[in-house]
């Protein structure tokens, strides 16, 4: 486990005072590591939504399991069609799906075959009903297929095509999504190994704090943070501990650090971390811990303090509703799901006009609350959701993405296209 001073002396002009987001997130990926290697836990797939798998998945057996017909038709052996020539065939029988046919199929005769019953050996070809003629004389029912329309193979689903027998079906690390939980259960499999949850302790700090239930006093806000981590965290499927507003006094915050240490992969602590504050947070992780106090260039979210107390790691994020937020999803997120064992890769940003003139400032990046539509033509558009401040959260509300406006980026007039994270699952 490297210290971060070794991280920190690796990476390519490092400044703790004006870090990039991008040298944020290299940090981040250095400091952080999957957590439950060895701690891996079998559970049935309707307690598994959400969940990452520990070890791939291999398909015990051949999907499809028999090669079989993908129309209601009738099914032939192609080595009877001729160029230019109609076939007729007898009907000798009919496949449903669910069985195989006892008979056989000889020459001159085909097998009625509802779609998904199982193919018999010698015959490779499905003609669908709509394609042929059908005549009933004493009994015997006879199609005549029209030339040129079939070749041989068609219509027909092969043995192991979605699936071999032996083959990963889904590989370690992958989230475990409604549809893979449906593809696990194709597989006739009943649960699956999966990765411990991810242990995450928060509570915020500040002396200006109220919890919910106290009276309101002036110059004093309700905790809003514990509200949106418990939410950002639970939608990850983490494992919340919720600690609950810590004052800001040495031995409190002291007690709630060490707790948090012992019992949780990462502490998530909000306020206290900016500059000038009078506080003994940053004091205390400074004590506690091997933590590193940033200013990044971004906003909201300037400042941050990153590193490690005991074996946790801690994200002291800043005060303010939205930069907690921001901060979260920018660095905490990522971080997280690599320490969930997790290969998810970021969601692709879309590209969306701007409906509005964004005033922006070079070398830093900036995150405004946007709200992406379709236009009558069918492309994107954004707008932002109006007040920017740091605070208001019902920007995040209103909004469904971050328009992201990156490092270099200068300002944005009507009609530029901008880049939006869009909030997806993840709020
Ligand atoms: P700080 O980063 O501690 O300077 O906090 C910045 C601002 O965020 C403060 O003025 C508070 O009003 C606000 N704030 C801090 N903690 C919380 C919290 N838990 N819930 C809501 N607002 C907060
Ligand atoms: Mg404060």
């Amino acid at each position: 486990m490297k210290s971060l001073d070794e991280i920190a002396a690796a990476l390519q002009g490092y400044d703790p005072q004006a870090l990039s987001v991008d040298q944020v997130n290299a940090f981040l990926a250095e400091l952080v590591q999957p957590v439950s290697a060895h701690e891996s836990q079998d559970v049935y797939l309707f307690d598994a939504l959400g969940r990452v798998l520990a070890q791939d998945v291999d398909s015990p057996i051949h999907v499809p399991a028999h090669n079989n017909s993908a129309m209601d038709g009738f099914a032939f052996d192609a080595a009877q069609l001729k160029v230019d020539q109609a076939l007729s065939l007898r009907v000798v029988g009919t496949a449903l799906a669910g069985k195989a046919w006892p008979g056989k199929v000889n020459v001159g005769e085909c097998l009625k075959i509802m779609t998904g019953a199982i193919l018999p050996d010698n015959l490779d070809t499905v003609v669908p009903q709509e394609f042929c003629q059908l005549a009933s004389a004493q009994d015997v029912t006879t199609i005549t297929i029209p030339p040129n329309i079939l070749k041989a193979g068609d219509n027909r689903r092969m043995m192991g095509e979605d699936l071999m027998q032996g083959q990963a079906a889904l590989k370690a690390g992958q989230h475990l999504t409604p549809a893979a939980l449906g593809l696990v259960a194709s597989l006739g499999l009943p649960d699956v190994r999966v990765h411990r949850r991810l242990r995450v302790a928060y509570f915020s700090t500040g002396d200006e704090v109220l919890s919910l239930g106290d009276a309101p006093r002036e110059g004093a806000v309700y905790d809003s943070n514990r509200y949106t981590v418990f939410g950002l965290l639970t939608r990850m499927g983490c494992e919340v501990m919720d600690m609950g507003v810590v004052r800001d006094e040495p031995a409190q915050l002291e007690a709630a650090f060490a707790k948090a240490a012992l019992e949780a992969d990462a502490i998530i602590t909000s306020g206290g971390v900016s500059v000038g504050e009078a506080d003994f947070t940053k004091a205390m992780m400074k004590k506690l811990g091997d933590v590193a106090f940033w200013k990044i260039a971004m906003r909201p979210g300037r400042p941050m303090a990153v590193g490690r107390i005991g074996k946790s790691v801690l994200f002291g994020l800043p005060g303010n509703p939205v930069a907690v937020m921001v901060t979260f999803l920018a660095f905490v997120r990522p971080a997280l799901l690599r320490m969930m064992g997790s290969t998810a890769q970021p969601a692709p940003m879309v590209r969306a006009r701007c409906l509005e003139p964004l005033r922006k400032k070079a070398g830093r990046t900036e995150y405004q609350r946007g709200f992406v539509s379709s236009a009558a033509d069918g492309t994107l558009q954004v707008r932002t959701t109006g007040n920017q401040g740091s605070g208001v959260l019902s920007s995040m509300v209103q909004g469904n993405g971050l328009i992201v406006l990156h490092h270099a980026q200068g300002h944005v007039a009507v009609g530029d296209e901008v880049d939006v994270m869009m909030f997806e699952g993840a709020i």
